[in-house]
């Protein structure tokens, strides 16, 4: 008897719940995973360079035995599931907005099992007392504490006997894409990269994580994107491990199920504001607007810490957490444009894009979202460049055109009104439009 093994944002072999059900419910299991071409469009070539990366490796690790298939899942699955003859399908729990709604319509189509999610405690467990759920991250964080999670679950890719693919002969299959990926993905690019960063760089995270010139944080955000590995795995192994980095490290892992936590409550929020009295906010619009937007988008805007951050982002396909504050921050209050028109940009360019942790993070700079009292809070980006990149190495390994100025001067050649070949004056000027961002706020708060 078959069953099947539905991959999505879990392309791992080690710590699979979803393994166990499967292996516990049929002799042979068919790992599939579907090409929805609704999640692959708004990726961007580097997230869908990442994720065929990830799908070739798992395939080498289930033998060659992965069904690659592409169309809509709602007909696809319930297709294979005939097919095959499988009486179930296991999957790990979507919480997305799309995601959840999705596997509620294949559901009512076949037997679909949910075992874990991508998330250390799922979103919808962690609540206050009255059984309602957080707004604020403090107080989550505390909750996420002591309500603590699963071992991680112990699997690898012989837990299953794999069916042959071959064998479905009807089944049209899709071949998995060629690809250049500028990051190491896949499982075990995951595991070395958290071995080195609890061997080499956890114990000074919370010296270092908010400066983008040591560039030393984890980058474990694009393998906890595609599932390569568990939060549950990483918790675990800083579970032995006291003093403020394992800590602080543990805050952010709790960050993002928070996020997990507050979109599952409001799946509205991934497009429109959390806080609905932001509805009023009065956006700026017409060419100049446009033009602001385009010097934005290419790092082009003569705030150098800004301008570096944009251009990683375009390069790179990643940013440091700092600097996605500091170009949201500059994008909404120095700009006055939507932070949604920022979400999307990022979302089609990070390879770590990712909806709760995006949308929420842009929320949380705009103001509309969760942190409790931020509409005073703008960031100067000259202040900003000195603190955290105080050096000035930064905006030098990014922004070539500044390489020849030293120190920290390189954050402030705007306000100097330096003449720099090839790189342009300040596009707004900060205090004036932090005045105008002030009253707006105050009249939407009014
Ligand atoms: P580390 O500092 O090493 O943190 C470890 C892990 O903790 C991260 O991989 C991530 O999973 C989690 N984490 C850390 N900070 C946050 C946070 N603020 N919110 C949620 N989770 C967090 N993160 C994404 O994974 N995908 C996104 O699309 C994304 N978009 C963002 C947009 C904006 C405007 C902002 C301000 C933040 C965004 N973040 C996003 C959160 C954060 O910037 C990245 O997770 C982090 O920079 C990834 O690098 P790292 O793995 O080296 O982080």
């Amino acid at each position: 008897e078959n069953t099947i093994v539905w991959f999505r944002r879990d392309l791992r072999t080690a710590d699979m719940p979803t393994f166990l059900a499967a292996a516990a419910s049929a002799e042979r299991s068919i790992g599939v995973f579907v090409f929805d071409p609704v999640l692959l469009k708004p990726s961007g070539v580097r997230r869908r360079d990442a994720l065929y990366a990830c799908l070739r490796e798992l395939d080498e690790k289930l033998g060659g035995r992965l069904l690659v298939i592409s169309g809509d899942p709602v007909v696809e699955i319930p297709k294979l599931a005939a097919l095959t003859g499988a009486k179930q399908v296991h999957v790990s729990a979507d919480f997305g907005p799309y995601g959840a709604l999705r596997d509620a319509r294949i559901a009512e189509k076949v037997d679909l099992v949910r075992t874990g999610s991508p998330f250390a405690v799922a979103p919808g467990r962690v609540t206050k007392d009255d059984g309602s759920p957080y707004k604020v991250f403090t107080p989550f964080f505390r909750s996420w504490l002591d309500h603590g999670w699963r071992a991680p679950a112990k699997t690898s890719a012989d837990t299953v006997a794999w069916a042959d693919a071959d064998t479905f002969s009807e089944v049209q299959r899709t071949e998995i894409p060629d690809s250049r990926t500028v990051c190491p993905v896949g499982e075990a690019a995951a595991l070395r990269q958290w071995k080195d960063f609890l061997d080499d760089g956890v114990a000074s995270y919370h010296e270092h994580r908010d400066r983008p010139d040591f560039d030393d944080t984890s980058r474990m955000s694009v393998h906890l994107k595609f599932g390569t590995i568990h939060p549950r795995t990483m918790l675990e192994d800083l579970a032995g491990r006291d003093g403020d980095g394992p800590k602080e490290f543990r805050r952010q892992l709790a960050w993002r199920d928070f996020y997990g936590d507050v979109l599952h409550h409001n799946p509205e929020s991934a497009r429109r504001n959390l806080d609905r009295k932001f509805d009023a906010m009065r956006h700026d619009s017409g060419e100049d607007a446009w033009m602001r937007w385009e010097a934005w988008c290419e790092g082009q805007t003569g705030y150098p810490i800004v301008d570096a951050g944009m251009r990683q982002l375009r390069d790179e396909g990643w940013m440091h957490n700092r600097v996605r504050m500091i170009v949201a921050s500059f994008l909404v209050k120095d700009l006055h444009l939507p932070w949604w028109w920022g979400a999307r940009h990022f979302m089609r360019n990070l390879v770590d894009g990712d909806l709760p942790a995006n949308q929420h993070g842009w929320q949380w700079v705009a103001g509309s979202g969760t942190d409790a009292a931020p509409y005073f809070r703008i960031f100067n980006p000259i202040t900003q460049g000195k603190r955290f990149d105080p050096d000035g190495d930064y905006v030098r390994r990014w922004v070539p055109e500044l390489r020849g100025i030293a120190g920290s001067k390189v954050h402030t050649v705007g306000d100097r009104g330096d003449k720099i070949e090839n790189y342009p004056q300040p596009i707004v000027d900060h205090k004036e439009e932090r005045r105008e961002a002030l009253d707006r706020y105050e009249r939407i708060k009014r």
